[in-house]
């Protein structure tokens, strides 16, 4: 209905009065179909993986408001909206949502007709266990390689009879040939333990376990080395886990864990991974209902901005090369 009559660049809906419109991400244009976007921004509301504390079913919401807050281009001047569709392709929603392997495989065939339209998946979950059935479409014709930012490996196993909840999902894809290990780094682990080998599978299958002890000591610009040297040239999945971030910084997920990396550390770092050539990414754990004053909504928005600049880089090489 309304215009622009003077200033005419308010027709950019990234340059309209950040208060205004429906809360899509980023204020990008809503989409019904996979086709119309080079980048899909997608929340998948489902935390039905969750060992302990459940909320993160209502972090897309969150996510999206917050995300308002963001601009068009970031401090290294990447701008993901020039040249790339960048659409909000509303929530992976779940007809089936309390069985968990059949609601993961719901996920699965929704990210399927993503990858078949030719769009590239940037996700906000939900818990953690969503990150298996993205990878089955990503991963679907070759192995991936993976920057997997969390404190904890995720490479669990049976826990009270399930395979397949949010502790778990990079051990099932490890098995299911999705991810090449030896490509594979996990950066910020941390935190108690009832058993020491909790997180052997990681070490085990040849993954780089980067612990927050090891971060701390050497900086994130030695975990940013790490990363560009496991990852290398091949196709990468960006994985960030909100709990990753210290609780100072990220109250609002299931399971935190003392002693994280600060949120300017973690935008450095992916701000340092642009040119890997990335075919996809997540935002997961954002669990609102533990949140104050939406710190950890805003800190994940500010996130899922570095990610979203990584894949529109990585899509324009992918372009010109
Ligand atoms: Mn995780
Ligand atoms: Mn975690």
């Amino acid at each position: 209905m309304k215009q622009p009559t003077r200033y005419h660049d308010l027709a950019d809906p990234q340059a309209l009065p950040r208060h205004t419109g429906i809360a899509s991400f980023f204020r990008a244009p809503i989409a019904t179909a996979a086709e119309e976007a080079d980048i899909a921004i997608i929340g998948i509301p489902f935390d039905g993986g969750v060992t302990h504390r459940s909320g993160c079913r209502h972090g897309p919401r969150a996510v999206r408001e917050q995300s308002c807050l963001l601009r068009r281009i970031n401090a290294d001047g990447v701008a993901p909206f020039r040249n790339t569709r960048v659409r909000d392709l509303g929530d992976c929603w779940l007809e089936f949502p309390y069985e968990l392997q059949g609601a993961l495989d719901e996920i699965a065939g929704f990210y399927q007709r993503v990858l078949g339209a030719g769009a590239v998946p940037l996700s906000v979950g939900g818990d953690h266990s969503v990150s298996l059935p993205v990878l089955r479409a990503v991963a679907a014709h070759r192995p991936v390689g993976m920057i997997h930012i969390d404190a904890h490996c995720d490479t669990g196993d049976d826990y009270m009879g399930s395979r397949f909840h949010h502790g778990a999902p990079f051990r099932r894809a490890v098995e299911e040939g999705l991810l090449d290990p030896a490509r594979v780094i996990q950066i910020g682990i941390r935190g108690t333990t009832n058993d020491p080998a909790m997180w052997r599978f990681s070490r085990d299958s040849g993954m780089r376990v980067l612990g927050m002890d090891e971060f701390q000591d050497r900086g994130w610009q030695f975990a940013l080395a790490e990363a560009r040297r496991v990852a290398g040239s091949g196709p990468v999945y960006l994985s960030f886990d909100i709990d990753s971030l210290d609780p100072a910084e990220a109250p609002g997920t299931g399971t935190p864990e003392a002693g994280g990396i600060r949120v300017i550390e973690a935008l450095r770092l992916l701000r340092g991974l642009a040119g890997l050539d990335f075919v996809g990414a997540d935002l997961v754990e954002v669990a609102p209902p533990f949140d104050h004053g939406s710190i950890t909504a805003f800190n994940g928005a500010s996130i899922l901005f570095e990610e979203l600049c990584l894949l529109s880089a990585a899509l324009e090489a992918r372009r010109q090369g």
